[in-house]
């Protein structure tokens, strides 16, 4: 509750009123007319926040639609910030440099050699995206992707260690001018959509995971009681009208058409029964994004020569010095959540291994980073099997 008090004082000085913590558990709100008209207060307010409140004070929780009210004050405020992590001291530097690239880099088809080090400051591009799932239930959640904008990194196994060092650091203004131009350009909103989109999809495919099996089961199993059901039914009519057949007469002829008809009849209702259950189970994911942080870290930045066959080429990949970890290399094809690359044999890209496949219409091998589209040999559009984005 103290959190949502912070958080409700905190948004209404910010939109103009006047804020004081009153009682324990209570803000006392002197109102200007925008906030008046959009939450429906009269010019002095006092808010409770816990069980206990004096006589006159609007009782405010996560229930209800406080949340809803509340994101109306604070419209697209917060989306978007930049922060910048600094150290005390000198930035650190890793004492064994050559270990700290072999265990970062795994390039079973190329050689590469550490070319030299530098200190520098990174951008780190944190979103933050919301989904909900909806069938019979409902499920909720929240997804962060991170990446390194310097290297082309994704850094999302960094990001849990990253979190707790900017929440020990005490609130900082934006970045120097220094580290924004050290951090280099920002990424365009293709780039950004083109790194998202896949990650984002598996992302949220292994999330919905077990609600997705949760669903399938209850499907399943009223499917399986609608049929036994109807099924019941159906056998019972049957067995009527077979008890029928050869008998000759009006009545016997009546009796048959009746049957028959019922037959028709629960062969139609178990048709229209699971049509409900298709509806009622249907899933339907929407995804939001809500927020954007640009983190600035300090970093080693490496500087690494990848060789294969006559081709070189030269990739870079940093050493987080807050946290005193090296990121993943960078994966130009693929989700590339394993630090394991091939370097293909063209461009020299980075990519996981089943981005290196052979086609699947004709068995040439290709990269899928040099030919996105479609097999440079007979054109056919290759379905993305890359591991954890296969389709449910
Ligand atoms: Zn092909
Ligand atoms: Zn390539």
């Amino acid at each position: 509750m103290s959190d949502l008090r912070a958080f409700v004082g905190d948004l209404l000085e910010r939109s103009g009123a006047i804020v004081e913590p009153s009682e324990s558990q209570e803000l006392a709100v002197l109102a200007p007319p925008s906030i008046q008209e959009q939450m429906g207060w009269p010019e002095f307010v006092r808010l409770g926040f816990g069980p206990e409140r004096s006589h006159d004070a609007v009782a405010v929780g996560l229930e209800g639609d406080w949340m809803d009210r509340l994101a109306v004050l604070l419209r697209d405020n917060g989306r978007w910030s930049e922060r910048e992590l600094r150290l005390d001291g000198d930035t650190p530097v890793p004492q064994d440099l050559q270990r700290v690239l072999d265990h970062a880099l795994d390039l079973p088809n190329a050689i590469c050699r550490l070319r030299g080090v530098a200190e520098t400051r990174a951008r780190c591009l944190i979103l933050t995206f919301r989904y909900t799932a909806v069938s019979d239930e409902k499920r909720e959640g929240l997804i962060w992707l991170s990446f390194n904008t310097g290297t082309g990194a994704n850094i999302d196994d960094l990001l849990e260690k990253l979190q707790p060092a900017l929440a020990q650091m005490p609130q900082g203004g934006p970045p120097d001018p220094a580290t924004e131009l050290a951090a280099g350009p920002r990424w365009s909103g293709a780039d950004i959509e083109a790194r998202v989109r896949p990650l984002l999809d598996c992302r949220i495919r292994e999330e919905i995971e077990p609600f997705l099996r949760a669903m399938q089961r209850r499907l399943a199993r009223d499917c399986d009681r609608v049929h036994a059901y109807h099924d019941g039914l159906y056998r019972a009519a049957a067995k009527r009208l077979a008890a029928l057949s050869g008998a000759a007469g009006e009545r016997e002829e009546a009796d048959r058409r009746r049957e028959t008809m019922r037959l028709e009849a629960i062969e139609r209702e178990h048709r229209a029964k699971l049509d409900d259950l298709r509806r009622n189970y249907a899933l339907r994911v929407t995804v939001d994004w809500v927020q954007a942080l640009e983190l600035y870290v300090p970093v080693q930045r490496f500087e690494v020569l990848v060789r294969r066959r006559k081709g070189e080429r030269l990739i870079q990949l940093d050493w987080h010095a807050a946290i005193k970890a090296a990121e993943a290399p960078l994966c130009e094809a693929g989700l590339g959540r394993e630090r394991v690359r091939l370097v293909c044999d063209d461009k020299l890209h980075l990519t996981e291994f089943a981005a290196q496949d052979a086609c699947s219409s004709c068995g040439k091998p290709f990269c899928r980073a040099c030919f996105p589209a479609a097999c440079p040999r007979c054109d056919s559009v290759q379905l993305t099997n890359f591991k954890g984005s296969e389709r449910a």
